[in-house]
């Protein structure tokens, strides 16, 4: 499928990546008919001219139908989520955002959408396969057997295969990315609910605009990630949507660093260096998680291609700016 001048519809557009989607989309000539997302437009990270922008509760059914009215294509990320500070404390919350997954595909069904996308998560894989900080990257087949992170996890394995069968049995075709950590400005950075990246790069801009050069670490640092910058996000995220390929997709990056690494990259942009104290019981995810991006470059010829060195020095600059833009006001 070409979305060049497709109708359509991005659900949770007021939110980091749904921001970043409107932009792009509509750079890439795609005809952007609404955004909708919960938080008052106020909150919205970015706000798009030109496009129908919504303040609607897409739990809700009707809003959903409202929703999709129209649409030839619809990007479902909407969710209720954050970092691990987050999801390790709002089980119910986030299992919740299965009402809007399940509305949003019976209005879609129901408006004759062409196309569905939905965002899932890293978060979907076997636990038994993250033990090792040194973990061996996630492929596509270890979501199953499931034990997926808690509450969050299985939300979004369970709205996978509820796309999937959506397709099966009504012929609604869908198209799923399993996102592995994603970052960049326009994002959460600060209230609770950020990720490491942002978290990292507020904490040390933090340390070092008070003089006090000491930094709190979840967990022992040890644990491992990979991060993938918002510009390889939107890319593979428009690759997978135009695709033929039915079953979910790594979309992730598989540079893998320890946390303590990722402190080391932002200290270095930052030109300072803290002193680290280590939280053991805070709430620190799996020890090792990495993207094994076989499938997706072999399907669509998609790799990440920025560094996350890269990566995190936009990122940092951007949240100086947001901090200091804070402190003025
Ligand atoms: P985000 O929290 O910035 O965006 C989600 C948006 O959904 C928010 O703006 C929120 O207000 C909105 N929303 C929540 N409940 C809603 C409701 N009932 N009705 C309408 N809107 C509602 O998160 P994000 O990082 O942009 O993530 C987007 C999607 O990608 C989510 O589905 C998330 O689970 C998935 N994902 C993100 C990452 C990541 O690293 N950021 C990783 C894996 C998966």
């Amino acid at each position: 499928m070409d979305l060049k001048g497709k109708a359509a519809v991005v659900c949770g557009g007021g939110g980091f990546i749904g921001g970043h989607l409107v932009r792009s989309l509509l750079d890439n000539g795609v005809n952007v008919i609404r955004v909708v997302d919960v938080k008052p437009m106020d909150e919205w990270y970015q706000v798009s001219a030109d496009v129908e922008n919504v303040v609607a509760d897409l739990k809700d059914k009707d809003s959903c139908y409202a929703a999709a009215k129209g649409a030839e294509v619809v990007f479902q990320l909407a969710a209720d989520m954050g970092g691990m500070g987050f999801i390790e404390n709002n089980k119910t919350l986030c299992m919740l955002s299965v009402l809007i997954n399940t509305h949003m595909l019976v209005a879609a069904r129901d408006c004759g959408v062409q196309r569905f996308f939905y965002s899932s998560s890293a978060c979907v894989y076997n636990g038994e396969k993250q033990k090792d900080p040194r973990v061996i990257p996630l492929k596509e087949s270890d979501a199953y057997p499931a034990l997926p992170e808690d509450g969050y996890g299985w939300e979004k394995l369970f709205s996978e295969r509820m796309c999937r069968h959506f397709e099966e049995d009504f012929g609604m075709q869908s198209r799923i990315a399993r996102y592995h950590n994603v970052y960049g400005p326009h994002g959460t950075w600060t209230g609770g609910r950020e990720k490491a990246p942002a978290a990292i790069c507020r904490k040390v801009l933090e340390a070092k605009l008070s003089g006090k050069h000491e930094i709190e670490i979840w967990g022992d640092g040890n644990q491992t990630r990979s991060f993938m910058y918002i510009d390889d996000c939107m890319k593979g995220t428009q690759a997978i949507i135009e695709s033929e390929i039915h079953e979910p997709l790594n979309l992730g990056s598989n540079e893998l660093v320890t946390i303590n690494q990722l402190v080391d990259i932002v200290e270095e942009i930052a030109g300072v260096k803290l002193k680290r104290r280590y939280k053991l019981d805070a709430p620190k995810g799996v020890n090792g998680r990495n993207s094994d991006n076989t499938r997706i470059l072999e399907y669509l010829g998609w790799q990440p291609s920025i560094r996350l060195k890269d990566g995190l020095a936009k990122t940092y600059e951007w949240t100086q700016k947001e901090i200091l833009a804070l402190a003025r006001a």
